[in-house]
């Protein structure tokens, strides 16, 4: 391991470029640590007291009616999903959209739905769930998804999970969100183009290609499946970025089948507990990439879930420019989680 970090040391800092949407990223491992260096120093409780946790009981804390609701064979219930009570987007009162013009501006109201997904244990993180119960996360995004994905005004639905504060995470307890939205992510746009592109090019989806190279070479795989692969990618925007994409090319993730949400779980769970054992439970975003429902075909893109770690601090260079410095190499950081 020193002998490694002696040799990044000496090496200039990489440029690399994500093939897909064509954006750059920095690599310097001039200042490298070992990959352990990375992990959570002390590790805070977030304020955790479960007597007062909304989520505890929905029901207690004046929730709104469950949209979706799993129970176990004891009567318990073990998931359950409810409009956001504090949304970022909602539902036109009257179904009557306000908008303004104001000079040289336009204002709307921003429509559409804002759902949270609980999971019954305060404590238990998805990394720390079994496969069966992360498909089961998976189910409901996906029940839900449908159902919003049908509705007036609905374009695009945003499925994000933020775990610890430095995620944006203001309740400890367990909770992905769904957002369901008239505008298509840029990000997500940024994709699909650079999909499109791709494949105008080379007759073949970018997602697949990267695949077949990762699967062949396999410097940045982290897990693998029969049907689900977790890689680290080539132009990761943050230290220890880690991609869960299917085998096969995929352009929806609505469309899974209950064996692929089981694998798909089993992938997810994997990939967040070699994160949680290696780096001692650091925060982290997770989200889907999956084609936008506005009634269009995205043949072209490939869906997939993306995890950043929030291991490094947006500076000057990165706020000004958008180009992300890492200073660990995928293929150091994939080594590093493939061994969790
Ligand atoms: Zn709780
Ligand atoms: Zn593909
Ligand atoms: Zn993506």
């Amino acid at each position: 391991m020193s002998e490694k970090k002696e040799t990044n040391k000496n090496k200039n800092s990489e440029l690399r470029q994500d093939i897909v949407t064509g954006d750059w990223v920095v690599i310097s491992t001039a200042r490298a640590k070992r990959p352990d260096e990375f992990a959570k120093k002390d590790h805070e409780e977030t304020d955790d007291n479960i007597d007062d946790c909304l989520f505890c009981d929905p029901v207690k804390s004046g929730q709104e009616k469950d949209t979706l609701i799993y129970n176990t064979s004891d009567g318990d219930w073990s998931l359950r999903v409810f409009p956001n009570k504090y949304p970022a987007f909602s539902r036109p009162a009257g179904g009557i959209i306000k908008h303004k013009e104001e000079g040289p501006y336009f204002w709307m109201e921003s429509i559409g739905y804002h759902e949270v997904v609980v999971t019954r244990d305060h404590k238990k993180h998805i990394a720390l769930l079994d496969k069966y119960r992360v498909a089961e996360i998976l189910d409901a995004y996906q029940d839900r998804y449908i159902d919003l994905m049908n509705k007036r005004s609905v374009n695009f639905i945003d499925v994000f999970h933020n775990h610890g504060k430095a995620a944006g995470a203001s309740i400890s307890h367990p909770h992905s969100q769904l957002m369901a939205i008239p505008v298509i992510s840029p990000y997500v746009r940024g994709e699909l183009e650079g999909a499109e592109s791709y494949h105008k090019m080379n007759k073949h989806c970018v997602y697949c290609a990267m695949l077949e190279w990762e699967l062949e070479h396999k410097k940045r795989i982290v897990f693998e499946s029969d049907n689900f692969v977790v890689i680290c990618p080539f132009a990761s925007r943050a230290n220890f970025e880690m991609w869960v994409l299917p085998k096969k090319h995929k352009p929806y993730f609505e469309r899974m089948s209950v064996d692929e949400k089981v694998n798909c779980g089993e992938a997810l769970n994997a990939a967040l507990n070699k994160l949680f054992k290696g780096l001692n439970n650091p925060d982290y975003n997770f989200y889907i990439h999956t084609s936008p429902c506005d009634g269009k075909d995205y043949p072209h893109y490939h869906w997939h879930i993306e995890i950043l770690p929030k291991l490094n601090v947006w500076a000057g260079f990165e706020v000004s420019t958008g180009i992300e410095i890492i200073t660990i190499e995928p293929e150091e950081a994939a080594d590093f989680l493939r061994s969790q």
